[in-house]
């Protein structure tokens, strides 16, 4: 290749960076300046630019500026900059971007397939550059984050969940494919907006949907192989149910906003033990919200209760209530319940509101993830302290907007008795001059090293036992140190050692289960997981 077509290649380019004999063996004399630079060096300045930005937006579209120009150099910031760019290109800013990404649109990234494309979504796939895919993720953008239906610009969702798969799961850029399915949006603002990306045309439903998502997963499948993860990310929660159940049998399926969520939120219970006391089993939990997280990782607590204590579900989901936007969830309610509902549905009379629930049932666990903000109130919080010592509350909704209640308010209204664990992360909180910690459960833990573990493994199917394991894997990987400022996560900082232990803990389990197809075993795991990881650092060019 030419000199100025390996400076236009972000796989490639190293720009300031490239060595004085790579500039003459590649004939880049003349392209650049005299100055040669450091991959350090440049991330240094990089990182003052990208600081220098007060709209949070522009620093995410600096970010994704670089991830087209060079992608080591992209990947290298994030890795070593976790904490502080996490927000940035995932939630809650790629939120913003993807409100906005018609307008800030300017190279498109990743693969859309429309309506249009009916019939020929074999060729689309074709269209993309890279034969090797190991992971997809996609989405229909019709529920993006806490927003709502965003159409196609729901891509900054994939993009943004893929590049965590890289620079916190080491899977390799070059395998990672992201896909938007366009049917159309119900979003009005959208379908008037002129720099709107997608179709304008209201969401196909039915027949015409779940064909097009058919074809899709049928493609995918003839044209990568039954090895290929494919992620569901944020779809609503009357297809993703479904689809999950559909393609869970003839294809490697993961859905990660009701099993990552699981996994991540079964983690941080099971660490919370340490600090509140008890076995799983002798726990009573509620949840406010009985959507895709709220039924995720009820059944996933279930499941890992049933095992520990050799019960069936069936009796285990019992110590488990949910309550939705028309109250506690019951058995005079089964008839009008979704299907995914149904298993909550206990004995017992109705109850309308959170508070009464809280009475009634007596939690020691309060779990919030219905979407709502401000849910957990003074007299919520104020309720479950009186009726224990330590009581553990998980307010999941995200954006910081939509979070049930802030730590400031779990630890001041439970008089610092609380454990508590947040979606959005929240500062250390000062009490009574003691400083409390808040671990934040986000998924980030959990699905990039899910991922390495079933591509690593080359697992064909996803399996419940997986989710338990990454799960075990995690509360495992809390430290007395962590425990002590009352954390039930690690810390982020670790992430790469971290997810590389849960790949280890998924493959382990893959090929106890007969689904790994990898073989012979390696014998080290979370060594050979460390060897597979991807790494940005530059590469010589003779
Ligand atoms: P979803 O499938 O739409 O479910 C929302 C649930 O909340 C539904 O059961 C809904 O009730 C219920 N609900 C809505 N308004 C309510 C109200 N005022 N009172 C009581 N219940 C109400 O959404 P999801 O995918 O589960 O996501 C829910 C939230 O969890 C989002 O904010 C998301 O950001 C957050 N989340 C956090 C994490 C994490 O922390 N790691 C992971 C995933 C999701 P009906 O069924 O009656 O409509
Ligand atoms: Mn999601």
């Amino acid at each position: 290749a030419s000199g100025y077509s390996l400076l236009r290649d972000p796989q490639y380019n190293k720009g300031l960076a490239f060595t004085e004999k790579e500039r003459d063996a590649h004939y880049l004399r003349g392209l650049l300046p005299p100055s040669c630079s450091t991959q350090q060096l440049q991330e240094k300045k990089l990182m003052n630019n990208i600081r220098q930005y007060e709209v949070p937006l522009q620093k995410y579209m600096a970010m994704m500026d670089l991830q087209e120009r060079n992608e080591r150099l992209f990947y290298k910031l994030l890795i070593d900059n976790v904490e502080e760019l996490l927000p940035i290109v995932y939630t809650p800013v790629v939120g913003e971007a993807c409100q906005k990404y018609g307008s800030i649109f300017k190279r498109p990234q990743g693969l859309y397939i429309s309506l249009k494309e009916k019939g020929k979504i074999l060729e689309v796939l074709k269209n993309w550059p890279e034969r090797s895919i190991q992971v997809i993720v996609v989405t229909d953008g019709e529920r993006i984050l806490g927003l709502g239906d965003l159409g196609c610009q729901g891509m900054g969702i994939p993009v943004g969940k893929l590049a965590l798969y890289t620079a916190l799961g080491g899977v390799r850029p070059s395998a990672c494919l992201p896909v938007t399915i366009d049917v159309g949006t119900n979003n009005e603002q959208l379908l008037n907006d002129e720099f709107y990306i997608g179709l304008r045309q209201k969401r196909a439903t039915g027949k015409e949907y779940y064909d097009l998502l058919h074809e899709f997963m049928a493609a995918v499948k003839q044209n990568y192989g039954e090895k290929v993860l494919v992620q569901f990310e944020d779809f609503a929660n009357h297809n993703a149910f479904e689809l999950l159940a559909k393609y869970g049998t003839t294809n490697l399926v993961f859905n990660d906003d009701i099993q990552g969520t699981a996994s991540v939120v079964l983690a941080g219970v099971v660490a919370a033990l340490k600090l509140i006391g008890g076995t799983l089993a002798e726990h009573t939990f509620l949840f406010l919200g009985a959507g895709e997280a709220g039924t995720g990782i009820a059944e996933l607590i279930a499941l890992e209760m049933s095992k520990q204590t050799k019960t069936p579900i069936e009796e285990t989901r019992k110590k488990i209530w949910l309550v939705d936007s028309k109250g506690l969830i019951v058995s005079s309610r089964a008839n009008s319940l979704q299907h995914f509902k149904k298993p909550w549905a206990h004995e017992h009379e109705p109850v309308g509101t959170l508070i009464d629930a809280v009475k009634v049932i007596k939690p020691t666990v309060l779990i919030g993830s219905s979407g709502v903000g401000k849910t957990f109130t003074k007299e919520v919080i104020e309720a479950m302290t009186s009726n224990n010592e330590k009581p553990l509350i998980l307010a999941l909704s995200n954006p910081t907007s939509q979070s049930e209640c802030t730590a400031e308010e779990a630890y001041t209204w439970s008089e610092g008795r609380a454990i508590f664990a947040s979606g959005s992360p929240f500062d250390p909180v000062e009490y009574n001059g003691k400083v409390y910690y808040s671990g934040q459960s986000n998924n980030a833990y959990i699905f990039p090293g899910f991922g390495l573990g079933l591509v690593m493994s080359g697992a064909i199917r996803v399996h419940d036992d997986m989710l338990l394991a990454a799960s075990e894997s995690l509360a495992k990987q809390v430290t007395e140190k962590d425990y002590a400022k009352g954390l039930t996560y690690p810390p982020f900082s670790d992430i790469r050692k971290i997810s590389a232990n849960i790949a280890a803990n998924v493959a382990a389990k893959a090929y106890e289960l007969g689904l790994a197809t990898h073989l012979p075993r390696p014998e080290n795991l979370v060594k050979y997981a460390e060897s597979c990881m991807y790494t940005p650092l530059y590469r010589n060019y003779r």
